[in-house]
């Protein structure tokens, strides 16, 4: 018996003797063909295969699953044949060995064609038997484990190889425990040293928490049996090393933040059981709002079911819990390879067996619409990690982005210069707004210009850290010019009221108030003058007390004139959008700077009464940018009006942000429509226009 005695030990638990014989003929085939080869660890080679075919056993795979792992290396390194597999052992194992086995009489040009023309056989077979797969990834699964033999090149090829395509495919298949461990031993060999750092620091931290933890299983496990669900089982639940380091490295978060979550499952009978479990740890520790997840009534793509919780544990610390039943928990674990353990029963396991062959006819179609064997694999790559775009640049380059970035987070993926100045973007050629998310395989081309500025608006959108805190400096810096600037502006039209200017402020007013209020120097007080934290006429009364002052005869404060190019510290109100033209007032918000309104917006009288608040401002006489006007018409309802509007706003050299088409009834629509304009009397040129039009009834500018 020899090495198959332990393998044999897992089998006893779920085969019947004739599949445990049916193995051992397998396994004796095995042997005798691999007399003599050695594997690097010294060992006899038949060790591999049975180790691998145990790793399968423990998952329960099926009886052709496990001989043909025992037989997987026969057909590429012994003298076999798959037609002697296949009379001794049938044509399915025959089939799978064939599956695993890679070419072996092609030349290739490169290796990277060979893994690609390999890996594409791979793909075919796993159209005709999904299992082919699931012994794939035991022998690689096996050979992981005992990769620290080779060459530490071979090594590094290896361990690539495994993080890019296998345990993505064995995530993608819903098989947990093999995608954790492959990830984890492919970090050790591509980062053997962030390895062992990482690992320390979790052990160190386990460690501490051994008491707190066990605490918290404690008295889970009391509200159970209490409850009468005693049988319930209650597993900490440890993340595994590659995924905090991916977090780590990926989300920028700390590795205390990452550490700072206990995780627990609960593992009971039924899927009623699972929620009296909820209710039962619900009562026992407060719920994070927000935080519950049912995977139970809607299942993940990959089938995965479970409840997913956070409370706020002891001390405050956060506990993640998991809620499932053993089925469940099975699948969670194995995927699809708890297909077999469930031939006849569970609808659970069929579903994920028939989302895997799903995505495998997927990526058969994607292997008819690629040229090329590497093509195929960089598809088969990119699809694998769905939360992934790769796009190119004009000149070809591959630049990988995180799912939802946009062309701002190209553009400053290429470089924090090309972010702040782009103004636009063609996406395959085409212009295309700064929003639209990228998808794989598209070319990204960036239109820059020097005068170009970042914009506010961008945050919405960008999903890269790189892009936001870029954004976000730029918008802080050029705040702190602007409001410094608006600052001095109103100061200046503060001291005018007192008939004075910035010189006849005496030095030590100045500095004896900054040291009151707490600002270094003049600019900090400027600033905050501008982003409305301090009154521009009371800081004037302040500077100038003591001086001989005269007051004007209307005793208010000059108009702020202002010219649109003021940046973010002068805002429009969308409420009623002012307009050039339009008498207009200044709210001045705290932190923000002012706010202007029409003079007669509702939202203003309220305010005109406090002072403080209220700034006095008008238009310049030529004034800058584009406003936004909103419009409301009513139309007789006709064919083409809507294109005779949008015709007469583009010739007027307008364009329309916002439309909005609301059927009053069967003769008439009400369109609400939002342009921009330069100015009121723009406006009212594009107004009387509209008038003009035989179908239209109506045209109102709303006003908030
Ligand atoms: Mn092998």
């Amino acid at each position: 018996m020899g090495y198959f005695t332990a393998l044999k030990g897992e089998l006893v638990t779920y085969m019947d003797d004739q599949q445990i014989e049916r193995t051992y003929q397998a396994y004796v085939f095995a042997r005798n063909a691999h007399r003599g080869q050695k594997r690097l660890t010294g060992e006899a080679y038949i060790t591999h295969p049975v180790a691998a075919a145990r790793i399968l056993a423990e998952i329960h795979m099926d009886v052709d699953s496990i001989m043909a792992t025992l037989l997987h290396d026969v057909l590429e390194d012994t003298r076999a044949t798959k037609s002697e597999l296949a009379s001794h052992f049938g044509e399915n194992v025959a089939n799978l060995v064939d599956g695993v086995s890679k070419l072996k009489k092609i030349k290739f040009d490169s290796h990277a064609e060979e893994q690609a023309e390999n890996f594409r056989k791979m793909v075919l077979a796993m159209v005709r038997d999904i299992r082919v797969v699931i012994v794939k990834l035991a022998d690689r699964l096996h050979n992981m484990r005992t990769l620290s033999v080779m060459r530490p090149d071979k090594q590094r090829r290896i361990a690539l190889e495994t993080m890019e395509i296998y345990a993505p495919i064995a995530h993608r298949l819903g098989m947990h425990d093999f995608y954790r461990e492959l990830e984890d031993l492919g970090l050790k060999a591509r980062y053997p040293m962030r390895y062992r750092v990482l690992s320390d620091s979790i052990k160190r931290v386990h460690g501490n928490r051994k008491r707190m933890l066990r605490e918290i299983e404690n008295n889970i496990c009391e509200a159970l049996s209490r409850n009468g669900l005693s049988q319930g089982q209650v597993l900490g639940r440890r993340k595994n090393l590659c995924s905090i380091y991916k977090k780590m490295r990926f989300k920028k978060i700390s590795f205390n933040d990452v550490m700072d979550v206990f995780g627990f499952r609960v593992v009971v009978q039924d899927v009623d059981a699972c929620y009296r479990v909820l209710g039962i740890v619900h009562s026992l520790y407060k719920p994070v709002p927000e935080r519950f997840k049912d995977y139970i009534a809607m299942p993940k793509a990959n089938s995965y079911q479970s409840l997913h919780t956070t409370l706020f544990g002891p001390y405050g610390i956060p506990i993640e819990i998991q809620i499932r039943t053993d089925d469940m928990d099975k699948i969670a674990e194995n995927g699809v390879a708890a297909h077999w353990r469930y031939k006849a029963g569970s609808d659970h396991a069929k579903d994920a067996q028939l989302k895997a062959v799903k995505w495998v006819q997927g990526l058969l179609e994607m292997q008819h619409n690629t040229a090329s064997s590497l093509e195929f694999i960089e598809s088969v790559k990119s699809d694998l990690f769905p939360d992934e775009v790769y796009v190119f640049t004009p000149k070809g380059d591959i630049l990988k982005l995180p799912g939802g970035a946009t062309p701002v987070d190209f553009a400053y993926a290429v470089h924090s210069e090309v972010g702040n100045s782009c103004v636009a973007v063609k996406i395959n050629k085409k212009l295309s707004p700064l929003s639209t998310p990228l998808i794989n395989g598209q070319q990204v081309d960036v239109v820059t210009s020097d005068q170009a500025t970042p914009n506010p608006a961008w945050l919405n959108f960008v999903v890269t850290s790189k892009a936001r805190s870029n954004i976000r400096y730029y918008l802080k810096c050029q705040q702190n010019t602007e409001s410094i600037a608006l600052g001095s502006r109103l100061l200046t039209l503060a001291l005018q009221k007192f008939s004075k200017n910035f010189a006849d402020i005496p030095k030590e007013a100045m500095q004896s108030l900054l040291k009151v209020l707490g600002y270094k120097n003049r600019e900090e007080l400027l600033e905050a003058i501008g982003l409305g934290h301090q009154t521009a006429s009371l800081i004037a009364q302040r500077l100038l007390y003591g001086l001989q002052i005269e007051y004007t005869e209307d005793n208010t404060i000059p108009a702020l004139y202002i010219k649109g190019t003021e940046g973010m510290v002068v805002r429009f109100a969308e409420c009623c959008r002012p307009l050039p033209g339009d008498s207009i007032i200044g709210q001045s918000n705290p932190g923000q700077g002012i706010l202007v309104h029409m003079a007669q917006c509702s939202k203003v009288s309220s305010l005109t009464y406090d002072a403080k608040k209220i700034i006095y401002i008008r238009w310049e006489d030529e004034v800058a940018g584009d406003f936004k006007a909103d419009l409301v018409i009513e139309v007789a309802n006709q064919r083409r009006v809507l294109a005779l509007l949008a015709g007469i706003i583009a010739d007027e050299d307008s364009n329309i942000d916002n439309i909005l088409v609301d059927p009053k009834d069967g003769q008439h629509n009400k369109v609400s429509l939002t342009i921009t304009v330069n100015h009121r009397r723009h406006l009212a040129k594009i107004i009387r226009q509209i008038r003009r039009l035989e179908p239209v009834v109506k045209v109102i500018r709303t006003k908030g």
